[in-house]
């Protein structure tokens, strides 16, 4: 490719964030909802509000193991009388006069009368006799009713992605089931006659199919269910049938290969004739022209061959795609800024995701690595990494020094 040609091809490519928000606005989420048990919503898209449907905590209890007494017994003497105790799920029901307390275990319930908890190691005890030996406050050390949530207050917003934390809150407060949107019937297939099954002997001009166990690897961590067309041959009829069959059983496909412009490149061609194409060269490196648009009833994406630039191109454009379609919130990806400790070689023109190793040197200060040499078809440089050296189209070579901005990889990553 001579200069002048690379200079023409740079003019017609789209930024990223036009290409992403673009693909957005066409989408339509699902909007079906499943009820499920909520120990099978991990990783599934919350289909409504949640607002709690108690008080959290539903009743005043302690912090600590201690003793719990009226703070007012406390003015005048610091010594108290134990009259019972409230074990965790066992309340104490009797009365606490005045200078009386109640031994307390972490979370049992406040007895009446009761506001404050003084914890065991500030207490000297003999018998049922015990004295405070550390000046306490008012209504130390005790949860209060409703402190964290009130009935009826939103807790969860629908379109969140159901992850560990989330699981633990809707537990707490008693949430069986759950609404869910269903999962999305994801069809992947990679094209290329050059492909090889893994465990066959490689022959001449031949390689494995990588692109497919990548793309499915990233995909199980999103709220889909994969269906497998396998490797497709470089064969405009295979390819067109297997696009109309998957049309019929899945919202979304995705292919990898043949979106360029070779002459086995018939993916772009073959969508132009049976779907609604949108067609970018995207400004991005490592990235190739990637393909989205619409069949009759699906969504596809036709990602670059290479390997490196099919998995950012999924990672950028069908994931955030996927979170839509399935009913959750998408966000942007969280930028942090590191200090690089070497150049970097980049020509202006493209959003670069160079590959890099984050940490924090001996003075707290986040600095960044690349992982080397940086070729699209190189997935060492993937496997050394842990986050993505974002550099802006327009963006020259970098110095050792310079901050640059660095996304952290995700879960669909890692
Ligand atoms: P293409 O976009 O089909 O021209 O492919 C670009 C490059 O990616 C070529 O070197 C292909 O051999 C390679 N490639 C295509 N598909 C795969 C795949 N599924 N796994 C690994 N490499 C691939
Ligand atoms: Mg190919």
């Amino acid at each position: 490719m001579s200069c002048c040609d690379d200079v023409e091809l740079i003019r017609g490519l789209m930024p990223l964030e036009q290409a992403r928000s673009r693909m957005l606005d066409s989408l339509v989420p699902i909007n079906d909802i499943v009820e499920r048990e909520l120990g099978d919503c991990l990783g599934g898209v919350l289909a409504s509000d949640i607002y709690s449907p108690i008080d959290v905590p539903p009743f005043n209890n302690s912090a600590m193991d201690g003793y719990a007494m009226a703070y007012q017994s406390l003015e005048p003497s610091q010594s108290l009388t134990m009259v019972g105790k409230s074990f965790a799920g066992i309340p104490y029901n009797g009365q606490v006069a005045l200078g009386q307390c109640v031994r307390i275990m972490t979370g049992a319930m406040m007895p009446n009368d009761c506001d404050t908890v003084v914890m065991q190691e500030h207490v000297c005890a003999q018998d049922d006799n015990i004295t405070v030996n550390k000046q306490a406050r008012s209504q130390q050390n005790v949860r209060r009713l409703g402190e964290e949530f009130k009935l009826g207050q939103q807790v969860l917003e629908q379109g969140t992605i159901i992850t560990p934390r989330h699981i633990a809150l809707l537990a707490s407060l008693g949430f069986a089931t759950l609404p869910v949107r269903p999962k999305l019937k994801v069809a992947i297939f990679s094209t290329g006659d050059e492909l090889v099954k893994l465990g066959q002997p490689l022959l001449d001009g031949q390689i494995y199919d990588s692109n497919r166990f990548a793309l499915i690897a990233m995909l199980e961590k999103l709220p889909v269910d994969i269906i497998d067309y396998g490797v497709i041959n470089d064969d405009p009829d295979k390819i067109r049938a297997t696009f109309l069959d998957a049309d019929l059983k899945a919202d979304v496909i995705i292919s990898s290969g043949g979106v360029s412009v070779g002459e086995a490149d018939f993916t772009r061609d073959i969508i132009e004739e049976i779907g609604q194409i949108n067609f970018w060269k995207l400004a991005i490196k490592p990235g190739k022209p990637i393909a989205f648009g619409q069949f009759d009833n699906s969504v596809f994406f036709g990602l670059p061959g290479n390997p490196v630039s099919a998995m950012v191109t999924f990672y950028q454009l069908a994931k955030p795609a996927l979170l839509k379609l399935g009913g959750g919130i998408v966000k942007p990806a969280l930028q942090l800024t590191a200090k690089l400790t070497h150049d970097l070689r980049k020509s202006s023109g493209r959003l670069d995701f160079q590959r890099g190793v984050v940490g924090r040197n001996e003075q707290g200060v986040l600095e960044v690595v690349s992982t080397g040499t940086q070729s699209s078809s190189m997935m060492g440089s993937m496997c050394l990494a842990n986050c993505f050296i974002v550099l802006p189209q327009e963006q020259g070579n970098v110095s050792a020094g310079d901050d640059v901005m660095i996304e952290l990889f995700d879960s669909a990553l890692n």
